[in-house]
């Protein structure tokens, strides 16, 4: 086992969780169980049934994981294909949450630690049963299946469908040349929560992607188009011809001095201003000094999402360190339950600055090819304070299809909508979209999951309908 593949493990066990659970408070915080335990159900209602976990030792929080993960069918499609099936964690996740997803005749609950041991024997190291953060084994768990996805392949093309990437850009308001500063992989999005009473998970994706504008910077493609026209200036002094379509001795090792050779060093620097990566390039010291330092723009820093996963995790971060302490930040999220978001891959900054900046209109056709649309099918909510707490999970059982082959097709036609389920360990409550959605002030993971084109286009049916409806109110 690599040593930094063991170090995650420890880092789960041991680092100061941001949100934790103790022992003590999870005694505290819920009254005896309420479980459903009919004996006369028809097989309707016994799809109404969903798999509790125990928790005997401070497991909230991998038992929320758990739940969270076998909500998503995305997952479950993913983990039976061949590719990556008989790897170890992947195989054991797929049994777990196969497990947790079977339509039950009588409420029962399963153990989450056939699961964890696996996880601890991959990394040879022992989870610790003292206080954990519900994202870090989350992301240890994410991270690990990404792993196990490689080493299926000797190329990096592809991804799992739960890995998405975010780029960094800027781009100068000038010269309009665009350069890529940093590409991120993730495999949970981490939307940091401001310190505020209220916000919506649309604000804080707006606030990730929003466009900054920086002036004053100096713009190595926009001193190169200066320079050059200082060059062509002494060119025309002298009258010299500089054919812009003659590039002969472009190209040359030696970089032409202005005084000697205004015409090839005219040229020299337009071609070093006119290539794609003007804006970084490495330039000659002779070049580099003769840069006019007061050129100065405007930039737009930029991040945006690249690839977009088919499985979205997001992370509310809720931790606020005052240089002395860790707590908990309580501002309230409304969690939208459709969100649609945008990918940059292919789209010029300013269309993708642009689009998102309508993320709240789901489901609108706005001709832009690059998006996604996604639904809340889980929920990790944690209550108490940011030391000790209770970790929850609110979950939409993926539909029963038959086949992996028709899940990952959207699944099969759901003759009623997905029931919601509050999960507390072993305790489990039927419970209603808005209830879900109510869960501003705890929410604290989210999971998303892309919704087929067929459902997209009855719901947007439905919107144009609600939309005709609300008109012949007026
Ligand atoms: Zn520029």
């Amino acid at each position: 086992m690599p040593a930094a593949a063991n170090s995650r493990l420890i880092c789960i066990a041991t680092a100061v969780a941001s949100l934790a659970v103790s022992a003590a408070a999870y005694l505290l915080f819920y009254s005896p169980a309420v479980i459903r335990n009919d004996d006369d159900v028809d097989d309707e209602q016994r799809q109404r049934y969903t798999v509790g976990l125990h928790n005997p030792s401070n497991d909230c929080f991998a038992n929320s994981v758990l739940q969270a993960l076998s909500s998503s069918s995305v997952l479950e499609s993913y983990l039976a294909t061949d590719r990556v099936r008989q790897y170890k964690l992947s195989s054991a996740l797929l049994i777990m949450i196969s497990d947790l997803n079977t339509p039950i005749r009588y409420a029962r609950a399963s153990s989450p630690w056939p699961f964890l041991h696996v996880l601890e024997s991959i990394f040879k190291s022992r989870i610790s049963r003292t206080q954990h953060d519900a994202h870090e084994l989350m992301h240890l768990i994410l991270q690990t299946l990404t792993d196990e996805y490689a080493a299926t392949t000797t190329t990096t093309a592809g991804a799992p469908p739960f890995e998405g990437s975010t780029l960094d850009s800027i781009t100068c308001q000038q010269c309009f040349r665009t350069t890529t500063t940093s590409r991120c992989k993730f495999v949970v999005l981490t939307l940091p929560v401001p310190q505020q009473s209220s916000t919506t998970v649309q604000d804080l994706l707006a606030k990730l992607l929003a466009p900054e504008y920086v002036t004053g910077y100096g713009c190595q493609s926009c001193r190169l188009a200066a320079l050059a026209g200082t060059a062509r200036r002494v060119v025309q002094a002298r009258n010299l011809q500089a054919d812009d379509d003659d590039d002969d001795d472009v190209g040359v090792d030696v970089v032409p001095k202005l005084a000697g050779d205004p015409v090839g060093y005219y040229k020299y620097v337009c071609k070093l201003a006119n290539s794609a990566a003007s804006m970084t390039a490495d330039l000659p010291a002779e070049i580099e000094h003769d840069l006019p330092r007061t050129v100065r723009s405007t930039i737009v820093r930029q991040t945006s999402l690249h690839d977009l996963p088919g499985l979205l995790i997001v992370q509310l971060s809720r931790s606020i360190f005052d240089g002395h302490a860790s707590s908990r930040n309580d501002c309230a999220v409304q969690v939208s339950e459709f969100i649609t978001l945008y990918s940059s891959a292919g789209v010029s900054s300013l269309l993708y600055s642009a689009a998102t900046t309508t993320t709240t209109t789901a489901g609108d056709d706005d001709g832009l090819a690059n998006k996604k649309t996604y639904r809340l099918v889980g929920m990790i909510r944690h209550s108490g304070t940011h030391s000790a707490g209770h970790y929850e999970c609110y979950k939409r059982k993926p539909p029963q299809a038959s086949t992996a082959t028709e899940r990952l097709a959207g699944g099969p036609q759901q003759p009623r909508q997905r029931q919601w389920w509050r999960i507390s360990d072993e305790k489990v409550w039927q419970v209603s979209t808005s209830e879900v959605l109510k869960q501003t002030g705890t929410a604290y993971m989210l999971v998303y999951e892309t919704v087929p084109i067929a459902q997209q286009q009855r719901r947007r049916r439905k919107t144009t309908k609600q939309r005709q409806q609300d008109l012949n109110k007026i």
